[in-house]
């Protein structure tokens, strides 16, 4: 029998996982009742992955999808960038990767960090410590150098709503502009108002 958890067609769950992904770029694809799943590794009704995209049907558990999108957003842009249905990564990824999914459940209304954590336990995800919720509190410190380091949260624990990677993209591009800026000052005398 299927463990009592919540899952993506909840009307209450649907929209709000949409724009949280979203916040992120990230895209949800909501299939139809019994429909094959691109891009899942686990089979249906887990979700798939594929880009940026994360694909679930009415059935698909929420863990599941946040735990998939949580893939997409703490993997390298060069992997992201060819992604399809095997996240890959390493073991510290991973702990990152269930570490971010119990976050994401606080950002969504209704549902939270506890809840997300014993639907985890009823489905089957193991942790050293037994419960999701001890490995969470007492075990996950890898999990948060990881997260942290890269960018994916700040030292409060607070979302920075950007994908791994990102962070730098910009950081970049704000460099190249400054520098741009910091032209040499003949560029004034070219002023067209003066
Ligand atoms: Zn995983």
């Amino acid at each position: 029998m299927t463990p009592d958890v919540l899952e993506c067609g909840q009307p209450a769950i649907e929209g709000p996982l949409r724009q949280l992904l979203g916040r992120y770029g990230l895209k949800l694809v909501m299939h139809p009742p019994g429909a094959a799943l691109p891009g899942t590794w686990w089979g249906e009704p887990e979700a798939g992955i594929i880009g940026h995209t994360v694909h679930v049907r009415p059935d698909t558990p929420l863990h599941s999808a946040l735990h998939e999108a949580s893939h997409l957003i703490c993997m390298e842009p060069q992997r992201r960038a060819t992604l399809h249905t095997n996240a890959g990564g390493d073991d510290l990824e991973e702990c990152g990767v269930c570490y971010l999914q119990i976050l994401l459940a606080d950002a969504l209304p209704g549902v939270g960090r506890e809840r997300l954590m014993r639907d985890m336990d009823a489905w089957g995800y193991s942790f050293r410590l037994g419960s999701t919720a001890r490995w969470f509190d007492e075990d996950a410190d890898d999990a948060r150098v990881f997260l942290r380091s890269e960018g994916l949260i700040d030292s409060r624990e607070r979302l920075s709503f950007a994908c791994r990677g990102a962070l730098e993209t910009a950081r970049d591009a704000t460099l190249r502009s400054t520098s741009q800026d910091a032209t040499p000052p003949e560029n004034a005398s070219q002023d067209p108002m003066r």
